[in-house]
Parts: structure tokens; C-alpha cells; sequence
């Protein structure tokens, strides 16, 4: 670490070099702990990584439920978001996790529109191989302001990266964000 020059922290939570503008925001807000956990719609991945959270229970993962989300660990309908809105402390952000979101990214804009309606901080994982002009316009034309694409789940596929510039047209922030399997570390 010494030898690492102008290492930050964020508030002792993590370290960092480089511009603090540029910090992801989906990122603080986890980090410092006033962001919402997570939004979970999807019970679908087009893939099966060996170094997912619910690898080898592809087939058993639980839908959240027709109409429903599950946000914070609580399932609501869609249609009660509003109130939800209107009568929590608001979080500073919230992340769409849970699989792949592409699965069925149809869902996801209402929502999108509803956060961003209520200015909060959105971020959403993806692996990136289904992920379209079209898809990633809707994205940003209803309000997602950050996407993270595990470029690992694709052996960091030249589509990918294709979609990871495409998005960089749509969305404001656009990340990469891989876990370093060994796999990954020794390419075969
Ligand atoms: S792409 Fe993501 S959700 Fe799908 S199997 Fe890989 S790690 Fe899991």
C-alpha cells in the first residue's frame, strides 16, 4: 500500500486513487450505508458462471412473483411503489440484482422510471451478452444511472465489450465490475 500513491479512503470504508467525482455513486451509497440493499425481479440467467452466488441452483432459484419486487428484503407490487415512495426515508440509491435483468429487461423500465422519479441513485448488474441498442437506450431513457457489466461471465466476449460502448451512449455511468476467479487471473 505504501507504495501506492495518492491511496484515498471513503470515509475508512474502502480505498481508492484516482478522481473522487468519479467514485460510483451506486458504490457510496452501499458503502456508506444509506443506499437500499437490493431490487430483485428476474429469477433467470442466459448463463451458468462457476463463480456465481447461486451456481448449481439454476433451476430452483424462487420467482419473486407475478407483478411483485422484492426491494430491501420485502416484497411489494409495483403499483404500491409509489406509496412506498412517498412515505419512506428514501434511500440514496438501490441496485437491480438477482440473475440476469436482460432476461426479461421489459420489467425493469416502469420501475426505473418510478426511482428515478424519486431521485434516487440506480445501478443494475449485468453479464452483458443479451444487452442491445435498443435495450440499453430504454434503460437510459427511463432513468438507470449506472450499469455494471461482469465481463468475466463472458470470458470478456468482444459483443460485450461492443454493449459496454453502446451503453456508454445511453447511460451516464457505465462500469466493469468482475470477480478475479482464477479462471480469469490465467486465461486458458
Ligand atoms: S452471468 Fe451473473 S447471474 Fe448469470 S450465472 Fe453468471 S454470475 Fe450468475
Amino acid at each position: 500500500m505504501a507504495e501506492i500513491k495518492n491511496l484515498k479512503t471513503l470515509d475508512n470504508r474502502t480505498y481508492y486513487v484516482g478522481n473522487e467525482e468519479k467514485f460510483s455513486k451506486g458504490c457510496r451509497s452501499c458503502l456508506l450505508g444509506d443506499g437500499l440493499g437490493a431490487i430483485r425481479k428476474t429469477n433467470k440467467c442466459n448463463l451458468e458462471c462457476k463463480f456465481c452466488y447461486n451456481y448449481g441452483q439454476f433451476d430452483y432459484m424462487p420467482p419473486v412473483g407475478e407483478g411483485l419486487w422484492e426491494i430491501g428484503g420485502t416484497k411489494f407490487y409495483e403499483k404500491d411503489i409509489d406509496l412506498l415512495l412517498s412515505i419512506q426515508k428514501k434511500p440514496s440509491g438501490i441496485a437491480y440484482v438477482y440473475l440476469e435483468p436482460f432476461m426479461e429487461i421489459e420489467k425493469y423500465y416502469p420501475v426505473i422510471k418510478k426511482f428515478n422519479n424519486a431521485k434516487i441513485h440506480q445501478h443494475m448488474y449485468t453479464n452483458g451478452t443479451l444487452a442491445t441498442e435498443e435495450t440499453l437506450k430504454a434503460l437510459g431513457e427511463a432513468g438507470l444511472d449506472e450499469i455494471r457489466f461482469n465481463l468475466g461471465a463472458s470470458n470478456c466476449s468482444d459483443k460485450v465489450i461492443e454493449n459496454i460502448a453502446i451503453a456508454k451512449k445511453y447511460i451516464k455511468s457505465v462500469g466493469i465490475e468482475t470477480p478475479m476467479t482464477p479462471e480469469f487471473l490465467k486465461p486458458s
